[in-house]
């Protein structure tokens, strides 16, 4: 009797191709992973970020289901154990929502043992838990790290600069958090007689700020830091930034380059009108230009006569008429009323159209 030579699974009993196990057998044997039946993972309830362990990692995703959907599939993948005798795992995971706060996670994992192919599907269920992030805590709590204070020298600093600082804070804000600054946020604004101060999350972008707030109107920032803790054996700083405005703004009447200046500007330069010549001029913010009069202090005249080269007006106080250089700002007409301004150096036209009147 001829007999042709069989294989069979010792398991099943199959008749297979090879020795031990049938593929079936086989691939039934090996657990390809292990992952737990029931999870949660957890989500700030203010903001797009999710935990890892004891990390919060924040997103740029826009719905509460994106932001779930990614918590689960970052989360599920750190807790998905592979069998460490497959080699090449392959992870697929699909998730749906089966209510508001829990979805269904469907894993499949696909590898080789010992050059056979192996494949194992588990099903988990999600449950997503809402908690604040520490960075939304930190808001929320009031922490801060630096301090800008904002005066002005020798006078208060006006209401529209503090505006335009608050301006200057909002757009370097954005930025820094564009840039992954998480702790870029104001936690208060104090605004008291002297001044404002804006109470930052961030040093960094108190820093950034106040240097932006300086290029831009000018001044000086005086940087403090205060030791106010210990952290793993690091001190813990929070920094005070005392940013002062120039003493001048516009409006002001200053001596420069020999000369009376209306002030227009400022900022890193100071400029302005020549009050004699009419002509535009400006000099360094540094060289802190003496303050001689404020034009809201101006006076009202007759312009009695004029040429091409000069004028006379009427002294506002004592009637006596006076012969001045014609600036060139000057487009009034003999017996209209002209703005001037009287100090000890004498008696100056002012420029109209609201030029140095802020
Ligand atoms: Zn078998
Ligand atoms: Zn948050």
């Amino acid at each position: 009797m001829v007999t042709t030579s069989s294989l069979f699974c010792p398991r099943c009993g199959k008749e297979t191709q090879q020795e031990g196990l049938c593929q079936a057998c086989f691939a039934d044997k090996y657990v390809v992973f292990e992952v737990p039946q029931v999870t949660e993972v957890v989500i700030c309830a203010k903001c797009p970020a999710y935990k890892v362990g004891e990390r919060w990692v924040l997103t740029k995703l826009n719905t509460f289901e994106e932001l779930a959907k990614k918590a689960t599939s970052k989360n599920l993948r750190l807790m998905i154990k592979v069998n460490k005798d497959v080699k090449e795992p392959a992870i697929l995971l699909t998730s749906e929502f089966t209510n508001p706060f829990i979805l269904k996670s469907h894993i499949i994992v696909e590898g080789t043992i010992e050059g056979r192919p192996v494949k194992t599907e588990a099903d988990v269920e999600v449950r997503i838990r809402k908690e604040t992030c520490d960075i939304c805590s930190r808001i929320a709590g009031g922490y801060y790290e630096a301090i800008i204070q904002i005066r002005a020298s020798g006078r208060l600093p006006t209401k529209k600069e503090l505006q335009r600082c608050m301006k200057i804070a909002d757009d370097n804000m954005v930025r820094a958090e564009k840039a992954g600054d998480r702790l870029a946020f104001v936690s208060d604004i104090m605004e008291l007689p002297e001044g404002t101060d804006i109470y930052m999350g961030s040093t960094a972008a108190a820093r950034q700020i106040s240097r932006a707030i300086v290029n831009d109107m000018g001044g000086t920032i005086l940087e403090s830091p205060k030791l106010v803790g210990e952290k793993e054996g690091k001190g813990l700083y929070r920094v005070t930034f005392a940013v002062r405005l120039p003493g001048i703004v516009p409006g002001d009447i200053v001596r420069m380059h020999n000369s009376l200046v209306i002030v227009e500007k400022v900022g890193r330069r100071i400029s302005g009108t020549d009050l004699v010549t009419g002509f535009s001029t400006s000099i360094e913010a540094e060289e802190e230009p003496a303050k001689i009069a404020s034009a809201s202090e101006g006076v009202s005249t007759v312009l009695v006569s004029g040429d091409s080269n000069s004028v006379q007006i009427l002294d506002p106080d004592t009637y006596v008429p006076l012969t001045l250089r014609k600036p060139a700002f000057l487009n009034k007409q003999p017996g209209e009323d002209v703005r001037v301004i009287k100090t000890n150096e004498g008696v100056f036209l002012l420029p109209g159209g609201g030029r140095g009147e802020e």
